[in-house]
């Protein structure tokens, strides 16, 4: 698994650097609370998360009254991780005590890194020893199985898929009963995402989930969002927690942006953790979300 922190510093260094050098000037103005502010709003953390932490920030300033850079940063680490959360369950559920196999199901819109996102999982847990099948579930986009399945082969995992513009829970359904059949540990599904009819999307993924829970209920509903997204992803997300309960968030492409405040957001927004982050392309960059190491990126 790749480093959080050193993966991160590159790109998401600014947002920290920038508050660290305002929270640095002699005279904490009105002016400098706005600069704070818009800082944070431009690195996509959210208007009430921002107010709630430039509220804290200028209390705690105040009370410190003279301030070392060391206590500056301090302050900006702490409340940072307060904002982030130290103490919500990210391990992805892949274990579940009843003998069957793990369930998880990766949702989000096409193009956010899905299918890319399950392959990296499945990469991870093959690696921990486990056996996983996939399910190619979207159907719709014609590449989307034999992309799916490059990466099982790749991984060392078996895919199971149905025809070209097939029925997608049936093949959901396939990967899970191949998964009971061959005592596989984990069954991963990709699902397709394609958001511009909201009721086809709303029929088809609560299809999906309703079969496979013929079988057994769902460990893990991932919801895949590409952080270069901002505002969008946030829509997005919305949408999709109407039609499935999801239980984590896996933000990908955290390499290509240094808008690392969407982490906070879409936490606010659905109410689930961030448990996984994508940090580029390749097989091996996919990393657990560590909150401490997060922000350490940050504030650099
Ligand atoms: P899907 O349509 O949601 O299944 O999306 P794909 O998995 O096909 O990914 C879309 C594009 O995003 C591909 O070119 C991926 O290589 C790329 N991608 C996925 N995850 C990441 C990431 O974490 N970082 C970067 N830089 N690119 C990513």
């Amino acid at each position: 698994l790749v480093r959080l922190r050193t993966r991160l510093s590159r790109s998401q260094n600014a947002l920290g650097k920038g508050l660290l050098t305002l929270l640095s000037r002699e005279h904490l103005d009105e002016d400098t609370w706005e600069e704070i502010e818009d800082t944070l709003l431009t690195a996509d953390v959210g208007v009430q998360p921002t107010q709630e932490l430039v509220e804290r920030l200028r209390e705690r300033v105040k009370v410190l009254g003279t301030r070392t850079p060391e206590e500056l940063r301090g302050l900006l680490r702490e409340e940072l991780l307060t904002l982030v959360g130290t103490d919500s369950d990210r391990a992805v559920r892949t274990e579940p005590d009843t003998g069957k196999p793990g369930i998880v199901m990766v949702v989000g819109v096409n193009g956010t890194g899905k299918t890319t996102t399950t392959g990296k999982l499945a990469r991870v847990l093959v690696a921990d020893g486990r056996s996983v099948v996939l399910g190619a579930a979207d159907t719709f986009r014609a590449a989307a199985a034999d992309q799916l399945q490059t990466w099982g082969e790749r991984v060392g995992a078996h895919t199971v898929r149905g025809p070209e513009g097939g029925d997608p829970a049936s093949v959901a359904f396939d990967a899970v009963k191949e998964g009971k059949e061959i005592g596989a540990d984990v069954v991963l599904i990709d699902t397709a995402g394609r958001l511009h009819t909201k009721t086809g999307l709303m029929d088809e993924l609560g299809k999906v989930k309703r079969v496979v829970e013929k079988h057994a209920p769902l460990d893990e509903v991932l919801l895949v969002l590409d952080a270069t997204t901002g505002q969008n992803g946030l829509i997005q997300a919305r949408v999709f927690a109407e039609v499935v309960d999801i239980t984590g968030i896996v933000l990908t492409k955290l390499d290509g942006t240094a808008k690392g405040g969407i982490v906070v957001a879409v936490q606010r927004e659905l109410g689930v953790p961030v448990k996984l982050v994508g940090l580029g392309e390749g097989a091996d960059d996919l990393a657990p979300f560590e909150p401490e190491a997060f922000v350490d990126a940050l504030i650099g």
